[in-house]
């Protein structure tokens, strides 16, 4: 490996760019410190772990300005779960997928293989843009996905039609993209991307038609495993519970987040700045002889992850790896897209100045291994 060192003016003084699990602020797990006496290795069915949980449903249901009978839902599994758990408890019929990358074609595939379901209804585009969504006959649920990590495209959350649900992944977007929430009726994510915690938890705001689909479909008698079962994620989440003992360190973390949020602007503040920060990386790529950004569309650029794809003249490993050397942090590309690139995640725990720091930084490596 190239022996080359950063000098100390062009050193993020935090060097996380991941896309998840991403960069958690410092102050939070000072906090967590502070707490963990009274806190850590307590009882989730007591006042002390409930409150946390509780901080979480209020702070998002103001960060996110829920419309009145949207709920706050939370439970184990991540995102991940949340897939299996749409298709027991949130399909009837059929559902109708965006697919443009790795995470929203996994969510097609995990109801394409429920045996209750139709085959879903899948609209496909090539990485790097979104497909345009358009109203499909005996579709009772919409799969958008809010910013696709693997690739760094952002799709607009808009219902296609009026006579389905919209489910939008948000594990990336959420709390780093404004949105109208009435535009979503299971609005999704997990905590270790824009709520800068730890994994392991998925968190999803429910409309009243949601709701209302999931107490229908266990009506309908289908059998779901307890934990895909969406009825017992709502009944638990009303008393401030999970179903199953969740990471207290998480749900903490991500309490700690939503209040920093809240009390810097909220959403309109965070997704503003977000978008200063992604502006900055797209408008070097674009200066840039060796970099360009990864997506075409300006407006399909997602403000939170941004890939840049680099030229023939330098090799993405090479920079990644020495930045890494460097203490600058997966900054590699998603694998399976299998570009010559570069993806920075710039969600609101990321300090600005480090991200001028950081394509700074490439630059400087980048002469380098040139020379
Ligand atoms: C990270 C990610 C997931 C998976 O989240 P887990 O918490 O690992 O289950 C799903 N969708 C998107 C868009 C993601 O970025």
């Amino acid at each position: 490996m190239p022996d080359i060192t950063l000098p100390p003016e062009l050193r993020p003084a935090d060097g996380r760019f991941g896309s998840g699990p991403s960069k958690v602020r410092q102050q939070a797990v000072d906090r967590l410190a502070e707490v963990a006496p009274h806190l850590l290795g307590t009882s989730h069915r007591k006042p002390a772990v409930k409150d946390q949980v509780r901080r979480i449903r209020e702070g998002l249901r103001e960060l996110f300005a829920l419309p009145a009978g949207y709920e706050v839902v939370l439970g184990n599994g991540g995102a991940t779960l949340f897939w299996d758990a749409a298709a027991f408890s949130l399909i009837e019929h059929r559902s109708a997928h965006a697919v443009f990358g790795e995470f929203s074609s996994k969510f097609a595939k995990a109801v394409a293989a429920a045996p209750f379901l139709q085959p879903p209804h899948v609209m496909e585009s090539e990485p790097g843009s979104y497909p345009a969504v358009k109203p499909v006959d005996d579709v009772d649920v919409y799969a958008l996905t809010h910013s696709e990590t693997s690739t760094g495209v952002a799709m607009p959350v808009v219902r296609p039609a009026f006579d389905a649900l919209v489910a939008v992944d948000a594990t990336s977007a959420a709390g780093g993209m404004a949105f109208d929430p009435s535009e979503a009726d299971a609005y999704y994510f997990s905590p270790q991307k824009g709520f800068a915690s730890e994994g392991g938890l998925w968190v999803a705001l429910l409309s009243p038609p949601a709701i209302e689909v999931v107490a229908r479909i266990k009506q309908s008698g289908r059998s779901i495993p307890a934990m895909l079962d969406l009825s017992i994620a709502i009944e638990n989440s009303r008393s401030d519970q999970t179903y199953n003992t969740p990471a207290i360190a998480t749900v903490f973390l991500m309490a700690e987040q939503i209040e920093w949020m809240l009390g810097n602007g909220g959403l309109a503040w965070s997704s503003q700045q977000c978008a200063t920060k992604a502006d900055h990386i797209y408008q070097w790529a674009q200066t840039s002889d060796y970099a360009t950004p990864f997506v075409t569309d300006p407006s399909a650029r997602s403000p939170v992850v941004c890939t840049i794809d680099l030229d023939d003249s330098v090799a993405a490993d090479e920079v990644t790896t020495v930045l890494r050397a460097n203490g600058v942090l997966d900054t590699e590309a998603y694998r399976k897209l299998g570009r010559n690139q570069l993806r920075f995640a710039v969600f609101p725990a990321v300090d600005p100045a480090d991200v001028e720091r950081l394509t700074a930084a490439v630059d400087f490596v980048v002469e380098r291994l040139r020379a």
